[in-house]
């Protein structure tokens, strides 16, 4: 059996994680939030499959009314244990927090909203939101928004720049007399999730975390990165929770609860693979699990065409990323050698850092390989 780490129990509606509990897999649901139909069925599904916990992204006002509505009507909605994902519009949740069973909020996010309020300010309102509402609380620390303040001052450091805003988190929420909470430290690298974990641990080992790689990836190489996350992660003591963030299509989501459970039970039998590493000398193709944000459906397609036009630079230590959509992927792609976001009709594409141009879905490929090849030329494997 996994040796937990003795985390402190946090009740999030009818279950808890930490304190010895066991360790709970959660997923979170891709379709847009106000499709209630399509919501509920994907809902329904990962329930099935056996999902301890599911999110749902809220963005605006609409998506928070279509939440409601399905925890209200709908049987299956009101009895899974619901977190609500805040992305971008932190005061959503003064609507939601009745509703839910946890909110997740995302440091990065607390200043795009109410510039003039600290983002202190901000945290005890969403504590006293939850206390009122009997809710936990996620810090979701993510490697694409981290604070910007602190992005600066760390420089290259990207971890140390997570595991300080998480650990700022967390000490104000302590200050507030609040402590039902746990903290995800996620990036595309499973090499640097395994580290911003360990430091944060280190640091605070009575905290709960959440596991995750973001943009894993489609499987199986997706769920073999996050699988080596986890095994460094779980066998060490460190995670209460995890999520396993694969790119498939919406009928296909329950895969993330299937991988998850298949690696802790792996985990638990002593199958861990202790020497398998991410190959930083070889291309690592990124892809995010796509959500409600997904404007053309093609993404899912797109992003397996490119694993297979790619194959022939799997020697080259360059990394390639697919994202969903144009909220999040022009940061998300900022750390790749050549990055891909998708909107409703161009696909944008980037070359570390600097834009290339925007593509129609039948132009992309040919545009990505031109830039690759160029790209190999320079760095030869
Ligand atoms: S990149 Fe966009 S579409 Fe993909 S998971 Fe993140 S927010 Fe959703």
């Amino acid at each position: 059996m996994i040796q937990r780490n003795p985390t402190r129990a946090i009740r999030i509606g009818g279950l808890a994680i930490g304190g010895g509990e066991r360790i709970a897999v959660q997923s979170m649901c891709a379709t847009p939030t106000t499709d209630t139909a399509a919501t509920l069925a994907q809902l329904k599904q990962l329930r099935a499959a056996g999902a301890d916990i599911i999110r749902v992204a809220v963005d605006n006002n609409k998506d928070a009314d279509a939440l409601i509505h399905m925890r209200r009507e709908s049987e299956d909605a009101a009895a899974a244990v619901v977190s609500v994902d805040l992305q971008e519009n932190y005061r959503l949740a003064k609507v939601l927090a009745a509703h839910v069973d946890k909110i997740r909020y995302n440091p990065g996010h607390l200043y795009h909203h109410q510039r003039a309020l600290s983002w202190r300010d901000k945290v005890a309102d969403l504590a006293e939101l939850a206390v009122r509402h009997d809710c936990a609380l996620r810090i979701g620390v993510n490697a694409g928004s981290v604070d910007p303040a602190l992005a600066e001052s760390h420089g290259d450091d990207s971890v140390g720049a997570m595991v300080t805003s998480a650990l700022q988190h967390s000490a104000h929420l302590d200050r507030l007399g609040f402590t039902r909470y746990c903290v995800s430290l996620k990036d595309s690298d499973p090499n640097k999730v395994i580290d911003a974990c360990r430091r944060f641990a280190e640091a605070r080992p009575e905290v709960p975390q959440h596991l995750g790689v973001t943009e894993a990836g489609m499987p199986p190489e997706g769920v073999e990165k996050t699988r080596i996350a986890f095994e460094q992660l779980l066998s060490r003591g460190i995670g209460d929770t995890v999520r396993v963030s694969l790119t498939v299509r919406n009928e296909e989501k329950s895969m993330e609860i299937e991988a998850a459970r298949r690696i802790i039970d792996d985990i638990n039998a002593g199958r861990v693979r202790s020497v398998v590493k991410f190959n930083p000398d070889k291309l690592n193709l990124i892809s995010c699990p796509s959500c409600s944000r997904v404007e053309n459906q093609s993404f899912v397609d797109l992003a397996q065409a490119v694993k297979q036009r790619t194959q022939h630079a799997r020697d080259h230590a360059i990394t390639i990323a697919v994202m969903g959509c144009r909220v999040n992927g022009p940061g998300e792609t900022d750390d790749a050698d050549l990055g891909l976001w998708c909107g409703p009709n161009y696909v944008n594409l980037k070359r570390r850092g600097e834009k290339v141009g925007a593509f129609k879905y039948d132009r992309i490929l040919d545009a990505l390989d031109r830039e690759l090849h160029a790209m190999m030329a320079e760095s030869p494997s």
